[in-house]
């Protein structure tokens, strides 16, 4: 996209997911594993972000977005003494539909508190940004999200957004806005996957792989990063008898030796 070109979120093409499906079980880890994809993908490193860029903004349309994908990342990041600013772009309460249990009041609060206990796991002392825009309707609030980010984002900052193919409508849209962002601002742009690792499989022609770099996580790193996932409570539970949100097979994508993002 050039500058220029699109200057206001409105003018954003309108994504249509529907290729993109996030259902049964997703792709299985094994497969990710033994793919050429990952195993050719080059590495890149926290202390090169941290030398080039002056505050990371994380941004994740649904608390825990930013721990599962780039927890690791971000430890270190904040080890490098970056400024870290996460960006709770919804804050996660539509994520149990109509259970009685979870009503959205009572997970837009559990949900908050879980993120700062997986970030205190991880010793990520970032700043919360809550914007509270409606969690499944992203999209129709991307000019607020716009709004929101530009005026705050400078030209030295690096934006981390969900892919703008993630398949996760929240997602995409996100993706979309912190892109342009970056376009308007002057800043660095990467976008990461959460649900891409579900409804893609290696050989899916939609994937950037050529764009794809992994920051490599220590077996400490690794195991923090689980337990700091743990804290995620009201996702990785069964809630009665309705599934889990992250039920046991899809956690493994995000207890690998490293984080992957698309430069
Ligand atoms: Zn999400």
């Amino acid at each position: 996209m050039r500058v220029g070109a699109v200057t206001t979120a409105e003018d954003l093409p309108s994504h249509s997911p529907e290729r993109r499906l996030i259902e049964g079980r997703g792709t299985d880890e094994a497969r990710w594993n033994a793919s050429v994809q990952l195993d050719r993908m080059s590495y890149c490193n926290a202390s090169a972000w941290a030398a080039s860029y002056r505050r990371v903004w994380l941004v994740a349309p649904h608390p825990d977005d930013e721990v599962l994908a780039l927890g690791g990342t971000l430890a270190q990041l904040t080890a490098l003494n970056v400024e870290v600013r996460v960006v709770s772009v919804s804050d996660g309460e539509a994520s149990h539909g109509d259970s009685p249990r979870w009503t959205h009041a009572r997970l837009a609060e559990t949900r908050a508190k879980e993120l700062r206990r997986a970030l205190d796991a991880l010793g990520i002392d970032a700043e919360v940004i809550r914007l509270r825009l409606p969690d499944g309707r992203i999209g129709a609030h991307r000019q607020e999200l716009l709004k929101r980010l530009v005026d705050e984002v400078g030209e030295q900052d690096l934006l981390l957004a969900t892919c703008r193919f993630d398949g996760h409508p929240d997602h995409e849209a996100c993706g979309e806005v912190a892109l342009l962002v970056a376009e308007l601002t002057g800043a660095a742009g990467f976008e990461y996957p959460v649900w891409m690792w579900h409804w893609a499989t290696p050989e899916e022609p939609l994937i950037p792989w050529a764009r794809a770099r992994r920051v490599a996580l220590s077996p400490e790193l690794v195991k923090r990063k689980s337990d700091a996932i743990r804290q995620f409570a009201s996702q990785i539970h069964t809630d009665g008898d309705r599934a889990a949100v992250l039920p046991p097979h899809v956690l493994p994508r995000f207890e690998r030796p490293f984080e992957v993002v698309f430069t």
